[in-house]
């Protein structure tokens, strides 16, 4: 995945997030202090040719879109944009021992798809602190708090992959009707997943 932050872009409304899925990248960005933070991601088996000039190659790959991308990242410094593999793992299956415990990706490392890593890092620092509290056994608060992240931080795990197994699908271009149907239909599953996600007790 690439990143940047580019200056602000006047044809990107200032308060959209916006998602690009294209046969040659996808593309997403969204403002951000003033700018816009975008991301592309890459196949790893384009890695060696991204590597070199990254700027250089993703200003190719969006060269002839209409749709946002080539003027983000055109209005990008080249030593702005950052490329890094994605790495995720299996959750662990015990986060505590003793009087230590495990929070965060350390625990629970998971896709960027669902923009839930970090959401989840702090969702365990609250519970954390709620089970610290007041609790002179420190070992049976660090159980409790394990108890009551793992289920919710293993299922968010899991809807991060099943995003990744999405963006990981082959993109071909399609008549606009069927594009316009499929972006309402994702538009609305986004939306369901976050809201289910924000309102959920944790
Ligand atoms: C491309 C991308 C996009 C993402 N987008 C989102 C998003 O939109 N929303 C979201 O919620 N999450 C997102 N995430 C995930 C998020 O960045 C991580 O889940 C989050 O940073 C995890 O926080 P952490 O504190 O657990 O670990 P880290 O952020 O990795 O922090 C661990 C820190 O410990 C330090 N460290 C390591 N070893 C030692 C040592 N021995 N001594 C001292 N320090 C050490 C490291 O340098 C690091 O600073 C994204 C991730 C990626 C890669």
């Amino acid at each position: 995945v690439c990143q940047g932050v580019a200056g602000r872009v006047s044809s990107i409304p200032p308060s959209v997030f916006t998602e690009v899925w294209a046969p040659s990248l996808r593309f997403g960005c969204y403002p951000l202090l003033g700018g816009l933070n975008w991301f592309a991601f890459v196949r790893t088996s384009e890695s060696d040719e991204l590597a070199p000039d990254p700027h250089g190659f993703l200003l190719e790959r969006t060269r002839d879109w209409t749709a946002p991308g080539h003027k983000v990242i055109a209005a990008t410094p080249p030593d702005a944009v950052t490329c890094a593999e994605v790495v995720a793992r299996e959750p662990l299956e015990r986060w505590t021992d003793g009087r230590v415990a495990l929070l965060g990706d350390a625990a629970h490392a998971m896709t960027p798809f669902t923009g839930q890593g970090a959401c989840q890092a702090i969702e365990d620092a609250v519970v954390l602190a709620e089970c610290l509290r007041g609790e002179p056994d420190v070992p049976a608060a660090l159980r409790r708090y394990e108890a009551r992240r793992l289920p919710r931080a293993v299922e968010i795990w899991k809807r991060s992959w099943a995003a990744a197994a999405s963006a990981a699908k082959k993109t071909r271009t399609v008549d606009p009707a069927r594009r316009d149907a499929f972006a309402a239909r994702f538009e609305r599953v986004v939306w369901a997943q976050l809201e289910q996600t924000i309102v959920q007790p944790f």
